[in-house]
């Protein structure tokens, strides 16, 4: 029996955040790490999701591969043949299947998608198909591994249930053609319940820090100078109530500064509320937090300058040729499935 897979990707459209990082790579790593010997691990870089909403596509390119960098830059081992590094369009099946469940997907069961009615409102430049179907491509990235566990953020979950009601559409009417990966709720329980981690935008405490925010004045970017960086925590925001206090409600700005720093020192939030709570210097409080993402930041672009580009393209390169067959066979039962191919005997 082969083992069961883990699967998850993050999509390549912009430099990453460190909410990216420390909410998305840095776990991603860890589990890769820590369950490697009871289930293969499927990391890929989404990059057909690259382009649902608008991007520099002079920049893709390069964008896929420093992604890729940036994980190995993280921790994540290349030589570890139970973890599989890939990219999406260089395993043609993605775009084979995702053809041939968007004829089985409703429109009507699209147009409910959470993440496409927030994506595509304020949109002014159009709004595309693949913005609207991008959930079946991701039924597709999941369903053709057969993956049990995809680790994800509230925002997918919609997603997931997606691709349970597809494969089981699917196989219902034709078959066992799919492997149905596990509920949310399971989800949540396989990768435990802590994965509410959410950095704070700095100008506006109130909403996440995004990759794909506009002005990215209140982002860091793991590619942001650090210098550059130092100064956006330095005109975070903050509250008039001129004392340190970790309450998310009433001191958003205040409470996000605590909680990066306590993931930059790699120590539990409690450590860094004990030793800066009731101090009223928010200044002070701030360039010590500064301090920290400038050297956070100057050590991980170091570490990102010696990635082996050989390297990793090699694992790209090796993933994609052990993973084509796995995805093709998936595929053809469902060519299979739908008549555009015979039977097996
Ligand atoms: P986009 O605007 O393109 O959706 P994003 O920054 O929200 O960009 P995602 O691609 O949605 O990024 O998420 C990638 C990973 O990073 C996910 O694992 C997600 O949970 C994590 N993540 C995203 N933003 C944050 C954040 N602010 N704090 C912690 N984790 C985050
Ligand atoms: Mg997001």
């Amino acid at each position: 029996m082969s083992k069961p897979v883990i699967l998850t990707g993050i999509r390549a459209n912009n430099d990453l955040t460190i909410g990216n990082y420390f909410g998305g790579i840095l776990p991603m790593i860890d589990m890769a790490k820590s369950k490697s010997d009871e289930y293969q691990i499927n990391m890929f870089i989404p990059d057909l999701h690259s382009f649902t909403t608008p991007i520099d596509h002079s920049q893709l390119y390069e964008q896929i591969l420093h992604n890729a960098r940036l994980f190995v830059a993280a921790g994540l081992p290349l030589d570890n043949p139970n973890i599989f590094l890939y990219r999406q369009s260089y395993i043609p099946a993605h775009s084979e299947l995702t053809w041939i469940l968007d004829c089985f997907t409703g429109f009507g069961e699209m147009s409910r998608m959470t993440q496409f009615k927030d994506k595509s409102s304020g949109v002014s430049d159009g709004v595309s198909v693949g913005l609207f179907n991008y959930p079946v491509l991701m039924a597709s990235d999941i369903l053709l591994y057969n993956a049990k566990y995809i680790p994800l953020g509230d925002d997918q979950s919609q997603h997931l249930e997606f691709t349970r009601d597809i494969a089981d559409r699917m196989n219902s009417r034709f078959g066992d053609v799919f492997t149905i990966p596990e509920a949310v709720k399971s989800q949540h329980e396989f990768f435990g319940k802590d994965q509410g981690l959410r950095i704070k935008d700095l100008i506006d405490p109130t909403k996440k820090m995004s990759k794909s925010d506009e002005s990215g004045r209140g982002v860091i970017f793991l590619g942001d100078e650090p210098a550059v960086a130092a100064k956006k925590i330095m005109s975070a925001t903050t509250d008039d109530l001129a004392e340190i206090h970790f309450d998310r409600n009433k001191q958003p700005g205040i409470s996000n500064l605590l909680e990066i720093l306590a993931l930059l020192r790699g120590v539990k939030r409690d450590e860094v509320v004990a030793e800066f709570e009731g101090q009223t210097r928010y200044g002070d409080f701030k360039k010590v937090v500064a301090d920290e993402v400038e050297r956070f930041l100057t050590d991980f672009q170091t570490g990102l300058a010696d990635v082996d580009d050989s390297a990793v393209i090699a694992k790209l390169e090796q993933s994609e040729r052990d993973l084509v067959p796995i995805a093709e066979a998936t595929l053809l039962r469902a060519q299979q499935a739908v008549g555009l191919r015979p039977k097996a005997n």
